[in-house]
């Protein structure tokens, strides 16, 4: 397929001599000669289905049988080791027992083979034993420079014209196609293999990736960055070996190619331990929160089902992207355009409005009683010239980026005959154009069967709109430009030595006080506030100071002050404060026992401030991807309101911006009623800020301002509370 006429989704115009690049996977994904060790005669078993697909994929190059039982297996000549065959051998595919593979690894060293794929089970997966042996598995490898995928996977594909490998045990071949797909699972993987057969989805390469011991996914993703066969890229992920990497690589392959994870597994993030709102928020939203964060950050598309997974990967692979988000329907009944329309609105595309043109021809070629507005709403007599006249007037129009057509089956109107009428007129135009056929399983098989590589067809509204808005959304990624990181100012030796006196005091909590002077360390402002240590202490400054104030009660390891009465806001004079005193301290040791309040209760006095709205900004830490910044809507409500956000730092100019819009309670910093906007170049700078904070002292297990009093003009924000703990020895 050339360049020009394929959906070349990538949009990648970086043009190479062909065979100029040489990677280094290239010994496993595009050998040039196959050993397959442990070839057998059994039918069923392993050894013998992987030659069979070899053989029935028609493999380009030459195919070495290892078996030292057998002459023959298969029809082809075999050899007792690897280094009996006396030709080169690019790619040994192991499937021998777990206890036999180091010695034939030893034994494809010895040949100088480059390229290792091993099947055999019963390593890392298995305990502690196994662990082992795939450790010195790991080291062999890397003694003879080689690259092995594997151990405990099901194989890879490369369907490359110059390459035809499928060196599977899936029981039907693949098609070829654009797609490269990398499963953590390998069942779940073959099973793909098999519905994508199905659905008339091909693919560029397949790799099971098992324990991936030595060749990784991020390592494949670097792989497929470049291939040419490759325009976009789909996973089933249960883990990430290293997050932060994976971010970068897939913040840049994005750009060219679209990238679409299933990621199942879960996080712990901040589980553990959590004295902060955000740990708790984070712990409570599914822990996925984390996850989530991460591949948004990186534009790779999400996806929580298989279903999913394929619904996207049809309308990617046979579109290219829309250039607006507006829809067009056209149907020829009512009821499944409505769902359609409705599922539109929610992942807020528009509904395309009409030229006069199109209304016009409309009106001409359609009956009275059909509706010529969007959805387009030909009648139950519409036959493959209709829809096909009416697909051309839609895709004509200026005004429509993508086109969903609806068949609901009526009779005497062959549904085979609407596709290829449909597949004419898409052909002409670069939009997506997706159907909805509700049809049945034969028509689907025929389809298949006699016109492959037709258009991405559905059988429910719902899933052609989904994975029309997810062309829509990746298309709003690829053309964002990259934010930028930027370095503020911050007296870091300055909460540095903060931190090593708390530590020596033997604490890991930071009082309020505390807290605040460490944000404010880094350059957010702080409320003035005045720690006081003592009754006889407030005694004699309540004269002296200038009222309205806040009082606050202050004791180590009191984190929610609000909970025990601890916070009085607008004291407007001396007696009402003293008063005041006494109250809290009486509320503090009844919520706390005599101990607590015996073990130092203090206050602290703070500069009342008037206004404002209310928000939080956090950190906590998730066990695999480190730090995560918060934001949300702050104030004593918060974790009942759960309006957060979640982000992986350090966070880029255009993300902190993203983070403020994303919030539901955004309008209410937008102003409603009058009210002026907040300042959210203020506030975007704060979350920078803080993302900074985050990088620079991973000693900060969870530290959040709760609230932060913003305003329309940053210079009047105001943190006015603040919590941070410090990590234990060990922990994550
Ligand atoms: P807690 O430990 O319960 O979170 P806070 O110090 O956050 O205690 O106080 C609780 C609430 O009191 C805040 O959400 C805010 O609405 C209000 N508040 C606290 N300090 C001030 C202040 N200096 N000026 C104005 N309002 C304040
Ligand atoms: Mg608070």
């Amino acid at each position: 397929m050339d360049c020009e006429t394929s959906n070349l989704i990538s949009g990648s115009r970086r043009t190479r001599a062909k065979g100029t690049t040489v990677n280094p996977l290239d010994v496993i994904l595009k050998p040039k000669s196959i050993a397959v060790v442990g070839a057998s005669r059994r039918e069923g078993s392993i050894g013998r289905e992987i030659l069979h697909q070899l053989i029935e994929f028609d493999f380009h190059g030459k195919l070495f049988p290892v078996n030292p039982k057998a002459d023959f297996i298969h029809s082809i000549m075999a050899f007792p080791t690897v280094s009996a065959i006396p030709d080169p051998v690019d790619l040994a595919i192991i499937v021998v027992p777990s206890g036999d593979v180091l010695s034939v690894v030893d034994d494809c060293g010895k040949k100088g083979v480059k390229g290792l794929v091993v099947i055999t089970a019963g390593f890392s997966e298995t305990g502690e034993e196994g662990k082992r042996l795939e450790a010195q598995l790991s080291e062999r490898v890397r003694l003879y420079g080689m690259r092995m995928i594997g151990p405990n996977c099901m194989g890879v594909i490369n369907t490359a014209p110059t390459v035809r490998m499928d060196a599977t045990f899936a029981p039907t071949l693949p098609l070829t196609g654009r797609i490269a797909f990398m499963s953590q699972s390998g069942a779940l993987g073959v099973a793909i293999l098999n519905i994508a057969r199905q659905l008339d989805i091909g693919f560029s390469c397949f790799v099971s990736l098992g324990n991936k011991t030595n060749v990784s996914g991020n390592d494949l993703l670097q792989y497929w960055e470049d291939d040419p066969q490759t325009d976009l890229i789909l996973m089933y992920l249960e883990s990430f070996g290293n997050a932060k990497r994976f971010m970068q690589i897939c913040r840049r392959i994005s750009k060219r190619k679209p990238l679409i994870v299933a990621k199942s597994g879960r996080t712990e993030a901040g589980a553990r331990a959590a004295t902060s709102h955000t740990g708790a928020l984070a712990a409570r939203q599914g822990l996925d929160v984390a996850t989530d964060a991460l591949l948004e950050q990186s534009g790779v598309i999400r996806v929580n089902t298989v279903e999913e997974l394929f619904d996207l990967a049809l309308a990617f692979s046979k579109n290219p992207l829309p250039r607006g988000n507006r829809l067009g329907i056209l149907t020829n009944a009512g009821g499944p355009a409505i769902m359609a329309t409705d599922t539109a609105a929610g992942h807020g595309l528009k509904m395309a409005e009409f030229s006069e043109r199109t209304r016009h021809e409309l009106r001409r070629l359609l009956p009275p009683e059909a509706s010529i507005h969007n959805p387009v709403d030909m009648t139950g007599k519409s036959d493959r010239s209709k829809y096909e006249a009416c697909a051309r007037i839609l895709l004509e129009d200026d005004g429509i980026d993508m086109l969903l057509v609806v068949y609901v089956p009526l009779m005497l109107i062959n549904a085979m005959d609407i596709i290829l009428g449909l597949e004419q007129v898409r052909q002409r135009f670069p939009k997506p154009v997706v159907a909805v056929m509700m049809a049945s399983d034969t028509f689907f098989m025929e389809l298949n069967r006699d016109h492959p590589n037709h258009m991405a067809l559905y059988i429910f509204p719902e899933s052609a709109v989904n994975a029309l808005a997810a062309l829509d959304r990746y298309r709003i990624w690829r053309e964002s430009p990259v934010g930028e990181l930027k370095r503020f100012e911050a007296s870091s030796g300055a909460a540095e030595e903060l931190i090593q006196e708390v530590r020596q005091q033997g604490r890991r909590q930071l009082t309020a006080e505390e807290s605040l002077r460490l944000v404010g360390y880094y350059g957010i402002p702080v409320a003035k506030s005045v720690p006081i240590a003592t009754r006889e202490e407030l005694e004699r400054v309540a004269k002296e100071l200038r009222y309205p104030i806040v009082l606050k009660a202050v004791a180590p390891d009191l984190v929610h002050k609000m909970d025990v009465g601890g916070v009085l806001v607008d004291v407007r004079g001396p007696e009402e404060l003293l008063a005041a005193a006494e109250k809290m301290t009486e509320s503090v040791v009844r919520h706390r026992g005599e101990a607590a309040a015996a073990g130092g209760l203090s206050f602290l006095i703070q500069e009342y401030v008037r206004g404002g709205r209310e928000v939080i900004v956090g950190i906590t830490h998730d066990s695999t991807y480190g730090p995560l910044v918060m934001f949300g809507l702050g104030g004593i409500y918060v974790e009942t309101v759960k309006d957060v956000v979640f982000r992986v730092p350090p966070l880029t100019d255009l993300e902190a911006h993203e983070m403020i819009r994303q919030i539901r309670g955004y309008s209410l910093l937008r102003g409603v009623r009058g009210e002026a906007p907040v300042d959210f170049a203020g506030l975007a700078e704060v979350l920078q800020r803080f993302s900074q904070l985050a990088e620079d002292m991973p000693q900060i297990a969870e530290i959040e301002i709760n609230p932060l009093l913003v305003f329309p003009h940053a210079r009047d924000f105001r943190a006015v509370d603040a919590r941070a703990r410090l990590r234990e020895k060990g922990e994550a």
